[in-house]
């Protein structure tokens, strides 16, 4: 049981000014696991008001200084990379095979990163009779979801200490231990009193109070597109920045000359790491009518094939949905895609042997219409649309009408048809035959799945300000 009963602001841990604690429940057991403080509007005041006495200092820290804090702090989570990656197995329940890699690797990469940018924030450019310099925005919120908790926090925390911006945190109630673990790795680095602040507790109260705080000069939110809304309209009379990070019904568009065994298979695992509780899953997979029996046949047993389990068990590639909310949701759509007409190949319930735990079977759908509701809306669960197209023009059609624009990828017979048809998708990423996700590269949405850039150069430039000077 790890137990948080203070908050991490200005440098100590307070004690929170707000009432009760909130449990944190292991989704693979239903056994709380870990309680932290529910706090409340004043701490976000006391964290809000650390960091703004705190912003003056550390944006005038010569770069070289941030960049070995950002440093330091990839040393200190290399050096408790086990602890980190099993504490978010045990609050997320994404098994042990994948998390340390992906939950907790990349984000040192990505610290890494940010230590070697933090150096073009000294970049003068001229221009004319003017020099543009480069300042950092201010006091930033970060109000973050459950799905890839530390690399959502990372992603905000490096650019912005890179940039000199100070900064108040909420995590997910459903995953807050990783950033209380977090707050000791910054404490034991000795970041500046009052750089980073951490106030855990529910959305609508800690986080829009963030949100609306005249002091926060930016707030930075990845979550659902309904959350992402709020927070724009509770930040708009400040007229802060708003970086909007959002959901996702990305497609998988595969050709009819693709190697379709390697694609299919591909996009199948794609989708059910994770349970499916990914922002880029590729949850369409766009088929060629003409190998779509071919495709179905291959995805189902693929499908069949893969390991659900404890997440601590190394066998498992698949664990519990994240919460019992999160589970019904998912359950929800599955009988309102066989609702819509959609046929079921596998999966659709929770398995025998899995009453304990919110487990939710890895589900196909075949015959998929696009502008069904499982295909239109964010399930966030193991379920895969499979749809067939007719030809290409089609194809691009059917990937492009979404309201979401997070991820796509191509699966083709070579990388210059993949890239030709990259390029008529509609969103952020797209990923041909199998690129791997790029922590220098930017990351971010068209359409309803957001309006800013993370990770990469791009990242850096959300949290930055340019000034004009003429002379
Ligand atoms: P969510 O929107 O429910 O919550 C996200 C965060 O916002 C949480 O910290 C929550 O407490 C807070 N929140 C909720 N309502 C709020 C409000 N009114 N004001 C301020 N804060 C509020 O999302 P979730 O269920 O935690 O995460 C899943 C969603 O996140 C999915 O839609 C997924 O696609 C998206 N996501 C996007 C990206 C991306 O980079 N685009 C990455 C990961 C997850």
């Amino acid at each position: 049981m790890r137990e948080y009963a203070r908050l991490y602001i200005d440098g100590a841990w307070q004690v929170p000014s707000g009432q009760g604690m909130a449990e944190v429940i292991d989704p693979a057991t239903e056994q709380a696991i870990g309680r932290v403080p529910l706090g409340a509007e004043s701490d976000v005041e006391r964290a809000v008001m650390a960091a703004r006495r705190a912003f003056d200092g550390w944006s005038r820290t010569p770069s070289s200084v941030r960049a070995g804090y950002i440093t330091a702090l990839a040393a200190q989570l290399k050096s408790r990379a086990a602890e980190m990656a099993s504490v978010i197995t045990d609050e997320l329940g994404m098994p042990v095979q994948w998390c340390q890699a992906v939950q907790v690797e990349g984000p040192i990469a990505g610290l890494e990163q940010y230590a070697e940018l933090a150096g073009l924030m000294d970049e003068v450019r001229e221009v004319g009779n003017s020099l543009v310099y480069r300042e950092a925005v201010g006091v930033c919120a970060f109000i973050n979801p459950w799905n890839y908790p530390l690399h959502q926090m990372i992603g905000k925390l490096a650019p912005a200490l890179a940039a000199g911006c100070t900064v108040v945190v909420k995590p997910s109630q459903e995953t807050p231990l990783h950033a209380f673990l977090l707050a000791e790795m910054i404490e034991a680095i000795g970041l500046p009193a009052g750089v980073f602040n951490l106030v855990s507790g529910p959305g609508a109260k800690v986080g829009e109070a963030l949100a609306r705080h005249p002091q926060v000069d930016m707030v930075s939110f990845t979550g659902s597109t309904g959350a992402g809304v709020r927070v724009a309209q509770a930040a708009a009379p400040t007229v802060k920045r708003v970086c909007l990070e959002l959901g996702g019904k990305s497609p998988l568009l595969i050709t009819a000359d693709a190697d379709l065994h390697a694609a299919v298979r591909h996009g199948v695992q794609d989708v059910m790491i994770n349970s499916g509780q990914t922002c880029t899953a590729l949850t369409r997979m766009l088929l060629p009518a003409s190998r779509y029996a071919e495709a179905l046949e291959i995805a189902e047993a693929e499908t069949r094939a893969l390991v659900m389990g404890d997440p601590r068990d190394p066998a498992s590639f698949l664990g519990p949905m994240c919460s019992a909310g999160q589970r019904r949701t998912v359950l929800d759509y599955i009988r309102l895609g066989q609702e819509e007409g959609a046929r079921l190949l596998c999966g659709g319930d929770t398995p025998a042997g899995f009453e304990r735990g919110f487990y939710v079977a890895p589900t196909l759908f075949a015959d998929v219409d696009n502008r069904m509701r499982i295909a239109q809306e964010e399930i966030f669960g193991p379920v895969l649309c499979l749809i067939p197209y007719a030809d290409e023009a089609q194809a691009l059609a059917l990937a492009n009408d979404s309201p979401f624009g997070l991820s796509s990828a191509v699966w083709a017979g070579s990388r210059e048809h993949g890239l030709a048809l990259a390029r008529q998708i509609r969103a952020g990423q797209c990923f041909i035959n199998g690129g791997g996700f790029n922590y220098q590269a930017p990351f971010g949405g068209y359409k309803q799945s957001g309006n800013g850039r993370e990770w990469g150069e791009e990242g850096l430039a959300e949290f930055v300000e340019v000034k004009a000077v003429q002379c």
